[in-house]
């Protein structure tokens, strides 16, 4: 049976109003030692900022929160929050857990709806610092960086920042104009963002100490999707999921046509994976036009990584699954793949497809290692970094942090490493200017 059209890319999700908003802070029991807290991994001020929402004092609710964090909306959206925060309140017991996320995304959007306040600007004294990437981590380091006085500049290699909040979680999760004016508020503290710019190929980590920055952050993420290597693997048809995420969200912000996105209209789509990617993936070939969307997943459904509210959100849409499905070749006729050979308990079956999907995993690309002295990574790719300063590379001055370090992982956690390692920037460019030295012409 046709599926029925998904066209919009318009939120899924909606906020809550301002009364809704009031009734549920109300209910917070404002607990002594508010387990909320340390079920965030940045240890936000949530019972602080639910009483001031409780009083009405949004202004304060949002500066409460921007404390802490530089993206209030996006986690206010991507959050796992019924892992973290909201696991952790006591009424979570009885079933009745506040809905902190709801909360924490209602105070930014009623803060940016009602103009209420900008952020300081502090002077931008204390040295110059270099971001390489604009994902969750690059971001983190350009707002805390520059909210303490030092004068940062973000390269990127894509047309616009945000990395995998902008070209990876498709716009009915994440809108994209709520990340764009995320990224105006930490562009509104002094930092300048360059787009367009590849470390490696248009610039290299030795230029940016020419130019007279003190230190260079890296925070590239993981941009090599793995490969699943199988017969057939040459097949046209068989495309990435974060290629597909990415042609898709350039289209729906109208920097490329529909020609460009690799799911055409009709096309029967498998989606190999069982985590969030796969779910986005799947979520978003239904959404673009594809006939039928089948996720493939080796494992059964009670060890799916997905989150169950993106796997519920996936059966919603249409999406079909084969659990316990092992992939064991690529089928095709004359050059394009027309299906995947499974393994299944009641023997090798095969699955018919337009287009294959793969959501299996990525690793860091090496274009920053292999054009910069000195920076050691292991034997994926993955960054190699200190405890003191925290964050720094076998290249003095050089620091990294997000998914290039710590492998894939949450918005919030490459937010917490990146706020620990801004400290490890901070502590390492005082010191030099303290002591005077020039460390790269230096060498040491
Ligand atoms: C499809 C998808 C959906 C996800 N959904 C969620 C979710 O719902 N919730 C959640 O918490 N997490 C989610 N994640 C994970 C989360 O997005 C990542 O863990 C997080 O974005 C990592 O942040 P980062 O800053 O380290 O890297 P990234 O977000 O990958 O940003 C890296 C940036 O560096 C840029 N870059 C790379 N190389 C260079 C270079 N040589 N020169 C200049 N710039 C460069 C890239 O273009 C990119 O902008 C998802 C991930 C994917 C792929």
């Amino acid at each position: 049976m046709p599926l029925q059209p998904l066209t919009t890319y318009d939120e899924q999700v909606q906020g809550l109003g301002i009364k809704e908003a009031i009734t549920e802070a109300k209910r917070c029991l404002n607990c002594k030692k508010p387990q909320c807290k340390t079920g965030c991994p940045i240890e936000n001020n949530i019972p602080e900022f639910i009483h001031q929402i409780a009083k009405g004092n949004m202004g304060e609710a949002h500066g409460l929160i921007t404390e802490k964090s530089n993206l209030p909306a996006v986690c206010g959206r991507v959050c796992a929050h019924e892992l973290q925060c909201e696991s952790h309140c006591v009424l979570a017991k009885q079933g009745k857990e506040i809905k902190i996320g709801q909360l924490e995304r209602f105070a930014a959007d009623f803060n940016f709806g009602m103009g209420l306040i900008m952020d300081r600007i502090p002077s931008k004294s204390r040295g110059k610092v270099a971001v390489i990437g604009s994902g969750p981590a690059g971001l983190t380091i350009a707002g805390d960086l520059a909210k303490i006085g030092f004068s940062v500049t973000v390269y990127e290699a894509q047309p616009e920042a945000g990395g995998v909040l902008m070209f990876g979680i498709p716009a009915y999760r994440l809108p994209k104009d709520v990340v764009r004016r995320e990224i105006s508020r930490i562009e509104a503290l002094g930092v300048t963002i360059m787009t367009n710019l590849m470390a490696g190929p248009d610039f290299t980590v030795d230029d940016l100490f020419a130019r007279g920055f003190d230190a260079v952050f890296i925070g590239s993420g993981t941009a090599l999707p793995k490969e699943l290597d199988l017969p057939g693997k040459e097949l046209a048809g068989i495309i990435q999921s974060i290629y597909f995420l990415r042609m898709n969200a350039l289209y729906s912000s109208g920097l490329m046509e529909r020609k460009d996105v690799p799911v055409k209209d009709g096309d029967r789509v498998l989606v190999i994976g069982a985590g969030n990617v796969a779910m986005d993936a799947a979520r978003s070939a239904i959404r673009i036009g594809a006939e039928s969307v089948t996720v493939v997943a080796r494992v059964p459904q009670e060890k799916m990584r997905a989150l169950k509210a993106e796997y519920d959100g996936a059966v919603e849409d249409g999406v079909q699954f084969a659990w316990s499905a092992t992939p064991g070749r690529f089928v095709g006729k004359g050059g394009k793949v027309t299906g995947l050979a499974v393994m299944t308990e009641q023997g090798e079956q095969e699955l018919c497809a337009d287009k294959i999907l793969l959501s299996i995993g990525a690793r860091p690309a090496n274009r920053i290692v292999s054009t910069t002295r000195g920076i050691e990574v292991d034997k994926s790719g993955y960054v190699l970094t200190n405890e003191r300063p925290y964050g720094m590379t076998t290249r003095k001055g050089v620091f990294a942090g997000g998914d290039v370090v710590h492998r894939p992982a949450t918005v919030v956690l490459a937010m917490k490493e990146a706020k620990k390692v801004a400290e490890g920037i901070a502590a390492y460019v005082d010191a030099i200017k303290l002591l005077g030295i020039n460390v790269q012409e230096a060498g040491i």
